[in-house]
């Protein structure tokens, strides 16, 4: 089915200017292995965060996460585990388990949607042998309002804190610093369903020198210097071309926000005085889409219904969580995930476009006031 408005539509630089970018390259002859447009990039993220921060280019966040995860904790033996929320992208707890660590997973807020504080405390109570790690995620790019409580915990019980900031490229803490600047390493993704798009690619961001330059050498076989692989490796190198689109795109990125929590603002006006929220924190966000939650199921699957007769297109994100979903069936749990459960089914994500027309936003919010009659 075809969608008037759909879930994503990023928006990339015309093809006279990736053409001039694509002949640059061709005219180097490199193509990959940090050229000359992965660095520029690479050090205009570093400008763009602040002072002090190291960035690390990947072809994926999921092999930034496996990275951070491996070269932060160690290679695990699956005897201990990694602190981590079900609701969140798949992703992450892959992640996990490849780099040999079993995810614990915990609950979240029911107002923020973020990672439940407490639960994580009660684990490094119980069981402090036994948790190797926290990957927290910044539930949809959101910052989290808790993280200097987070890392304070953290720092506590000795546990490395990393998170997974996919989607948050962008988006600022309440306290107005940038979302990359927290823990011992963020991830952002640059999935081209991401607010910040150049198709396939992601970065990790540290203040620690030495962290970066293993995380580098692990995007590169474990390579380092002469000696080879020192430790176990992969390919997970960004190309020329992604790297140059991104550098493209961080060009009016500015702009490219606010147009995008202009749209936020178009649709929490036609919510406000009814039972629809969005989670807190969203309007300090890059906005990567606008969740909705619902009072209940019965009239999120309503109107989930009326944004597609709409020929809207939304998801049901995270559903399922990641605890129900198969390859997840006998990972641990610290409770029965009860937030988790009842969240993921009253949720549900419209689109949020960089450049959207006044048309697309009318249509939104014209399902949007017919959904408030029923909820
Ligand atoms: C998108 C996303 C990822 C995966 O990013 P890729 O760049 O596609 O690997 C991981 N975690 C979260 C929370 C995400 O939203």
């Amino acid at each position: 089915m075809s969608f008037d408005v759909p879930f994503i539509r990023p928006v990339f630089p015309p093809s006279r200017i990736v053409g001039q970018d694509f002949d640059d390259i061709v005219a180097a002859n490199w193509y990959t292995n940090f050229g000359p447009k992965e660095r520029e990039f690479r050090s205009s993220l570093e400008e763009f965060l602040g002072e002090g921060n190291h960035v690390v280019t990947f072809s994926s966040a999921t092999i930034a996460l496996m990275g951070v995860i491996q070269s932060v904790l160690g290679r695990g033996d699956q005897s201990k585990s990694v602190i981590v929320p079900s609701f969140t992208f798949a992703a992450g707890p892959e992640a996990i388990q490849w780099a040999g660590y079993a995810p614990l997973f915990i609950d979240i807020e029911p107002e923020s949607l973020q990672p439940s504080l407490a639960d994580a405390e009660r684990a490094l109570r119980e069981r402090p042998s036994e948790i190797a790690g926290i990957l927290l995620g910044n539930t949809f790019g959101i910052g989290n309002p808790q993280m200097a409580m987070w890392e304070r915990v953290a720092g506590d019980y000795g546990i490395p804190l990393l998170v997974d900031s996919a989607a948050g490229f962008g988006s600022n803490y309440p306290d107005g610093s940038k979302v990359g600047t927290a823990g011992l390493a963020e991830v952002f993704s640059f999935h081209a369903t991401k607010p910040f798009a150049i198709g396939e690619g992601g970065a990790a961001v540290t203040r620690d020198a030495d962290l970066a330059q293993r995380l580098h050498s692990f995007q590169n076989f474990g390579f380092e210097g002469e000696r080879g692989a020192v430790v176990l490796g992969i390919n997970g190198k960004l190309q020329e071309f992604n790297a140059a689109i991104g550098l493209r795109q961080l060009v009016g990125f500015g702009g490219a926000i606010q147009s995008r929590r202009s749209v936020l603002r178009a649709y929490r006006d036609e919510i406000a005085g009814g039972a629809i929220s969005m989670p807190g924190g969203i309007d300090e966000s890059s906005v990567c889409f606008a969740s909705l939650v619902f009072p209940n199921r019965t009239v999120r699957d309503r109107a989930e219904r009326e944004f597609s007769a709409a020929r809207v297109e939304t998801r049901t994100y995270y559903f399922p969580p990641v605890h129900m979903q198969p390859q997840f069936a006998l990972a641990d749990r610290v409770n029965e995930l009860r937030t988790t459960e009842e969240m993921s089914d009253r949720i549900l994500s419209v689109p949020v476009h960089q450049d959207m027309s006044e048309a697309a936003v009318a249509l939104v919010t014209g399902v949007l006031r017919h959904c408030k009659d029923f909820c």
